[in-house]
């Protein structure tokens, strides 16, 4: 009998498939594809290495970047939170990686720099969602200042961030877009905004260079209550295996806490998964998983290296069986929701003890 412990299947093609279903959304803009946070789950340098298409890969920290490079990777790689003390910028130019830049103390840190090359800036306005940028009335001072500096290359990208894209409903992405495009539409720059959702659902935000991240794995970023089907396809699936299999009576609990109580004769299944591996400690009685073609509710409290299912009366289900906690027929959008949470979290939250397996497009 094979046991499976919590296992991640990686499906390269599918990973493929939405980099090219993205590429005919905007078929004009280069690709920055996002990475940071081990490829949210997937794994920083496999999947780099399987997006030789993409034009740069986007990080969120200076190790990421460095794991990249020691990985072999030498396309151009972007550290979308920018550096955070002087003492980076050395390592950036080394490294030869581009960076945002969001705030004063980052912007006189490049000025009073030492480098043996200059950088290549991406200057991050505010346009709305109040997170990082600079505000629109000190851009052209910043610009300015950019363009003047020897430290920094003369092609700046001017780049935004939208806070509302996964809504088509909300004004708020328009009213970002028009502060972008009044302080950027004059100038020769190349420019950027679009995040899986804006790519998706606001093909004005397109501009030079799209930054896909939630998509390249295969989720639809627009909201849960969204009615478009996905382009994209699953690229991850969440497996563990039945260790064991027990009959229950009728008003028994389940788990820490008891929190949940059989009606009537029942089988539970054990399943070798819990969060520990990253499956959501929120997802409540009634989550579905996936088991020999049907699906069957978690019932009880998910523990940390095991979760609970009601397997129903008389079940032919046997240890050993494998179970699906998410993938292609059971997206990790819907367990998301049962967990009150967002898929990009679940995926980011795989932990290192989950075998990951790539299968090769
Ligand atoms: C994470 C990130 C993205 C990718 O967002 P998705 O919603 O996953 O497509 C794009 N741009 C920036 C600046 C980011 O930090």
């Amino acid at each position: 009998m094979a046991i499976k412990s919590a296992t991640a299947t990686i499906d390269l093609s599918a990973l493929v498939y939405n980099f090219n279903a993205i590429k005919q959304m905007a078929p004009k803009s280069k690709i920055l594809a996002v990475l940071k946070a081990n490829a949210y789950g997937h794994g920083l340098e496999r999947i780099a290495k399987a997006l030789p298409q993409a034009d740069a890969f986007g990080v969120a920290r200076i190790d990421e970047a460095l794991a990249l490079r020691a990985g072999g990777v030498v396309k151009p790689l972007v550290l979308l939170e920018g550096f955070f003390t002087g003492d980076d910028l050395a390592v950036l130019a080394v490294n030869n990686l581009q960076t945002i830049v969001h705030n004063e103390q980052q912007l006189q840190a490049i000025e009073k720099a030492k480098l043996d090359r200059p950088l290549k800036v991406w200057l991050k306005i505010d346009t709305g969602m109040h997170r990082l940028g600079i505000y629109p009335e000190q851009f052209n001072a910043f610009y300015q200042r950019l363009k003047q500096c020897p430290n920094v290359q003369n092609d700046i990208v001017i780049m935004s961030h939208l806070g509302c894209a996964d809504d088509r409903t909300s004004a708020t992405t328009e009213q970002q877009l028009a502060v972008f495009e009044a302080l950027s539409s004059t100038l020769a720059e190349e420019k950027s905004m679009a995040n899986s959702a804006g790519i998706l659902a606001w093909p004005n935000s397109h501009y030079h260079w799209i930054r896909p991240g939630l998509m390249l794995y295969g989720i639809s970023p627009l909201l849960p209550n969204d009615a478009s089907v996905s382009p994209v396809k699953p690229v991850m699936t969440l497996q563990a295996s039945l260790i064991a299999i027990k009959a229950i009576r009728a008003n028994e609990t389940v788990g820490y806490g008891g929190n949940w109580q059989s009606t009537s004769d029942t089988t539970l299944g054990i399943i070798a998964i819990g969060y520990g591996d990253g499956y959501p400690r929120h997802a409540p009685n009634g989550t579905p998983v996936l088991l020999n073609g049907r699906r069957v509710p978690l019932v009880g409290r998910v523990s940390m290296d095991m979760i609970t299912v009601d397997l129903g009366p008389a079940p032919k289900d046997q240890v050993g069986d494998v179970a699906t906690l998410w993938g292609k027929e059971l997206t990790v959008a819907e367990i998301a929701t049962y967990a009150t949470t967002i898929p990009y979290e679940l995926l980011c939250n795989i932990s290192r003890r989950v075998q990951t397996q790539y299968a090769l497009p």
